[in-house]
C-alpha cells in the first residue's frame, strides 16, 4: 500500500544507523560518560531511536515473562 500519512513510521538518519548497535547499552548507560550524554540528547529528540528503544522494551518484557525474572543481573 502506498499510503503515507502522519502515522507512517519515522525514518532513521545516518546518525541513527550509527547509534543503533548501541541503543541497548543506553538503558544501562554507556561506559563513556560524554558519549552517553551525546547519545541520550539525540535519542530524546529522535522518533526513530525512541521507537527502536521501545521495541527493545517489548522484547525485554517477553523475555521476563518467559524466564520469570529480569534478563539482567
Ligand atoms: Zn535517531
Amino acid at each position: 500500500m502506498m499510503h503515507h500519512d502522519h502515522h507512517s513510521p519515522p525514518a532513521p538518519t545516518r546518525l541513527c544507523a550509527a547509534y543503533a548497535p548501541m541503543l541497548a547499552l543506553l538503558r544501562t548507560g554507556l561506559p563513556d560518560r560524554a558519549a552517553d550524554e551525546t547519545m541520550r540528547a539525540h535519542v530524546e529528540g529522535c522518533d526513530w531511536c525512541r521507537a527502536t528503544l521501545a521495541t527493545f522494551d517489548i522484547v525485554d518484557d517477553a523475555l521476563k515473562r518467559h524466564y520469570g525474572r529480569p534478563f539482567v543481573r
